[in-house]
């Protein structure tokens, strides 16, 4: 799908879009305008990929724009890599903002001007504490905080000092701005929050103009003020914070007056997604950057194959709510799983090849089998799939002395090799080891196209390819990255890797209309999963990533002994 083109699927309903509809009928919000506000400190993940959804889907709703604002006050972390990537990602998610890309740090001369507004209303001071005096005199949820001794300070000094502070006379942590709001409140947040502090940092946008930036409460409401948003829409964690919020918003002479409303944050089973830990996880090397498939970014997701539709089909049935809850990664798959099963073209891939020679097959030939493309999607079409003497099918597929209930190759059973003939296997080949490396059969020419005139049943179908005609590729398996559904649970959430997580085949087989697939797009190989080509891949060396596995053989092999 195209930028921006995603369509409205059915309007839904949760209690923000009870919000926002109310304010349109009450002809408070024309237009209804809100923003995704991402640090750039790091990726998006699939947690940001609901906040996205949620603002950009309802201002599509309700005829509105939605901003893409980087909330970038901190450049001590903040890169313009991060930017790129954010861009892309959101993009990606089917998401377009327009002319509508903001930064909080174009706003910094605005700001700049309120803090000198506060300070001159006797609303702000500077304040010549250290970090530790200030924390022990901000007091706890049960006692006041107690005033800090500069706060007192003339309007004059302050101007003063905040002035100094901008001209870079001072050294990082000297001396902060504080709001001048109450030491004694209930809500630690109106405390006397620090509105700047001194950062002698180059920043990805400004560079050096500045050496004092605005914390998060300073600029983001203001910000919001600034670009006429009308719902701000963010997580439980600022709840505590929207008195604040409201205490700017009402002091300040700014152009509009926005109002913040929290919704719960995305938790996930199985996975993290906190920046501060998806960041270890990349910096020290416990995964292969931050598009590694194992990752919740949405840049590993893409390189995975999960498709952007599937991802906001989960977004928006897991909802909107204002409890926390942990969502199982299970249902992320499961909106995958169904995308794919309609979309993805069929094709047959040997992932642990066993040769087979067909014995009365004539050497040398090779037949064209028609091949159908998708079975819930006529339009796809058909492919041929070459076949000849010798093949490959999958290691699996074979017991040399089989249970009970295994249908499939063993010596003296007849299967079907899927498209193409009934074929039964003769004799095993084995190595020094006494290993099989290679099975001797027949085929039955009647039965081409996979079906007996006589009638004869066989109990399995079997994928394979034609050895001559095959193409070897590189196949990356993944697993959970954690091992248990809530890692850390227990403390050290590094010790809850799974060190099984990606395992790597070599010298797989492919159909050779696999052979020039773009990167990304989706396939179905037959009986194993969904996979798509990896960035990585070269005409020389191909390499496909498994998306997800047909059914969730994960939860199974875990519930069975092994
Ligand atoms: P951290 O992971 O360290 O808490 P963050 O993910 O909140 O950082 P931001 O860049 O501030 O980083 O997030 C941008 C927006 O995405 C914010 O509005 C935030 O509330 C929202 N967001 C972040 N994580 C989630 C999540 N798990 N579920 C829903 N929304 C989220
Ligand atoms: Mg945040």
């Amino acid at each position: 799908m195209d930028d921006g083109d995603v369509a409205v699927e059915d309007a839904k309903h949760d209690f923000i879009r009870e919000i926002v509809r109310d304010d349109v009928e009450a002809g408070r919000a024309d237009p209804v305008v809100t923003r995704f506000p991402p640090e750039p400190n790091g990726y998006l993940h699939i947690g940001h990929a609901k906040s996205i959804c949620l603002n950009f889907g309802i201002a599509q709703q309700f005829g509105g724009r939605c901003h893409l604002r980087f909330d970038d006050t901190n450049p001590v972390k903040e890169e313009q890599e991060y930017i790129d990537a954010i861009e892309t990602d959101v993009r990606w998610l089917g998401f377009n903002w327009g002319e509508n890309r903001f930064f909080a740090s174009d706003n910094f001369e605005q700001l700049y001007d309120w803090a000198e507004h506060l300070i001159s209303a006797g609303l702000a001071y500077v304040d010549d504490q250290t970090a530790d005096e200030m924390r022990e005199t901000r007091g706890t949820l049960t006692e006041p905080g107690t005033n800090s001794p500069y706060r007192d300070r003339t309007v004059d000094e302050n101007l003063d000092l905040f002035r100094r502070m901008r001209a870079g006379e001072f050294p990082d942590g000297a001396r902060v701005l504080r709001a001048k709001i109450d030491m004694a409140s209930g809500n630690i947040n109106l405390r006397d929050p620090v509105l700047y502090r001194i950062l002698h940092a180059t920043h990805p946008r400004t560079g050096d103009a500045w050496c004092i930036y605005p914390t998060y409460d300073f600029a983001h409401g203001q910000s919001d003020a600034i670009e006429g948003v009308t719902h701000s829409i963010c997580t439980l964690e600022f709840e505590d914070h929207r008195p604040l919020y409201d205490w700017l918003i009402e002091k300040l002479p700014v152009p509009s007056r926005p109002r913040q409303y929290e919704f719960a944050r995305l938790n996930l089973s199985y996975t993290v997604l906190s920046k501060r830990r998806l960041i270890q996880l990349v910096t020290d090397g416990h995964v292969r950057g931050w598009d590694d498939p194992r990752l919740p970014t949405l840049s590993g997701l893409r390189r995975r194959g999960f498709p952007p539709a599937a991802i906001r089909d989960f977004a928006g049935r897991i909802g909107v709510a204002k409890r926390d809850s942990v969502v199982d990664v299970a249902m992320l798959e499961h909106c995958v799983r169904e995308l794919l099963n309609q979309e993805a073209p069929r094709r047959m891939a040997v992932l642990r090849p066993l040769k087979v020679v067909i014995e009365n097959y004539p050497e040398g030939d090779t037949e064209h089998l028609p091949a159908v493309n998708n079975p819930n999607d006529e339009s796809a079409g058909t492919r041929e799939v070459p076949f000849s003497r010798e093949l490959y099918v999958e290691r699996d597929d074979f017991m040399e002395d089989p249970p009970r209930k295994f249908y499939r190759l063993s010596p003296g059973r007849e299967v079907r090799l899927r498209y193409a003939y009934f074929v039964t296997c003769q004799e095993v080949v084995k190595d020094a080891n006494g290993d099989v490396v290679e099975l001797r059969c027949t085929y039955d020419p009647e039965t081409r196209g996979g079906n007996a005139p006589d009638g004869r049943k066989v109990k399995a179908t079997l994928h394979w390819v034609s050895a001559a005609h095959a193409q070897s590729a590189e196949i990356r398996l993944y697993d959970y990255l954690f091992s248990r559904p809530d890692p850390g649970a227990d403390g050290d959430y590094l010790a809850d890797l799974n060190a099984k997580s990606l395992e790597i085949l070599e010298g797989c087989q492919l159909e050779p209309a696999l052979a020039d697939l773009p990167v990304g797009e989706a396939v179905q190989f037959e009986r194993q999963g969904y996979f798509c080509l990896d960035p990585d891949s070269a005409p020389e060396k191909l390499i496909f990533n498994r998306t997800i596995a047909l059914r969730d053989s994960w939860a199974k092999a875990k519930s069975k002994p092994t």
